[in-house]
């Protein structure tokens, strides 16, 4: 299907013909300066210029808790597994979080599928919405290269004043547009304006990392021992906030709980995050990353090196939730750009 017009008065109609068949997610104002990703009822056209949400959409497909089977041990040992999902739309999902959903996708599938993922993704329409220019100061996903995204959304959509310029992915996509929006082709001009806009957005997005981003890898594989593990080691609460807020990452632990009977009961899990003082402790008590230095470390890794090694690409997207939501302001970017400053060589 060629790219649409979208008239932004007709967006709530929209919205609202979609729940005949969707549970339908998009951002909601919680308090001044702060946006959730809730079930809505209709979309709320100043929410477009919305900054990232507290936590990131990827809850619709890894739940901060969730039942992944039952077990009965009596008459006889039984398990069920527990797969829930539902058909949902994600509205308003801005690129950095559609690169986090679409991480999530590889890690979910690398070595098996991971049903109770993969199941809800299967049942989830995304439908994007473009930036045109930085949502705020903490923004880096220019500097990781995930503003721009080609996949992993069914429908994007860029305002281009009076209307959203609509680009459609997928067939469910193209099904959604002409089964429940109001909708008309867009002309030359339009594609003109549509393709300025997005040309006139390089510029403006200055929070930078100080290199290219697939130099990374080599830079903090050679920092185990850069003195900003130590500084940061000072600062650190060991909260564990930057990982519960990041769209990325995806620990988890899993735990038993039997019910009263103790007969029966069930096994969920919940997230994890490699900042908190247990995350490393194994059966016989030692803790291999004792320090909150050590664990930052890790979690630095784990988004510029061990991962991006892996799936050559950044696990970063560039959303910022990390540097708004740390207690004590350490900063993703100011963190990465010391690194490089220690650790760089004059061929990077
Ligand atoms: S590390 Fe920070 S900026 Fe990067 S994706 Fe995670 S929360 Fe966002
Ligand atoms: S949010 Fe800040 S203080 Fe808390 S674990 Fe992360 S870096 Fe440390």
């Amino acid at each position: 299907m060629n790219d649409i017009l979208i008239c932004k008065k007709d967006i709530g109609t929209f919205c609202s013909n979609l729940k005949e068949q969707f549970t339908v997610y998009g951002v909601k104002q919680k308090e001044e300066g702060f946006y959730v990703f809730d079930e809505i009822d209709e979309f709320s056209d100043p929410l477009k210029d919305y900054i990232p949400t507290i936590l990131p959409p990827k809850k619709y497909l890894f739940p901060q808790q969730e039942t992944l089977l039952r077990f009965d041990t009596q008459p006889l040992p039984d398990v069920k597994p527990v797969i829930e999902s539902r058909k949902q739309v994600l509205f308003g999902v801005r690129p950095c979080d559609i690169h986090g959903i679409s991480l999530l996708d590889k890690i979910f599938t690398a070595d098996h599928d991971d049903k109770n993922y993969t199941r809800k993704r299967e049942e989830t329409v995304i439908i994007g919405m473009d930036c045109l220019e930085p949502c705020y100061e903490h923004a880096l996903c220019a500097s990781v290269g995930c503003l721009n995204v080609d996949d992993g959304y069914d429908i994007m959509m860029t305002d281009i004043g009076d209307y959203f310029y609509t680009s459609i992915k997928t067939s469910q996509g193209e099904e959604i547009v002409r089964k429940y929006s109001k909708y008309t082709g867009a002309g030359e001009e339009d594609r003109k304006r549509f393709l300025r806009l997005r040309n006139d957005r390089e510029g403006k997005f200055e929070n930078k990392i100080k290199t290219d981003i697939s130099n990374l890898p080599l830079i903090f594989k050679n920092a185990d021992n850069d003195p900003v593990w130590d500084e940061l080691n000072d600062r650190c609460l060991g909260c564990g906030r930057c990982n519960i807020v990041c769209p990325t990452c995806y620990c988890f632990d899993v735990y038993d709980c039997m019910d009263l009977n103790m007969t029966s009961g069930e096994r969920c899990r919940e997230w994890d995050a490699c900042t908190l003082k247990d995350f490393a402790v194994v059966s016989t008590g030692e803790n291999f990353r004792s320090t909150r230095g050590q664990r930052l470390r890790h979690r630095f890794n784990r988004k510029f090196n061990y991962l991006m090694t892996r799936y050559n690409t950044s696990f970063c997207v560039g959303c910022g939730r990390c540097t708004r939501s740390c207690p004590v302001n350490i900063d993703v970017v100011e963190t990465v750009n010391a690194v490089i400053k220690n650790n760089k060589t004059d061929d990077k």
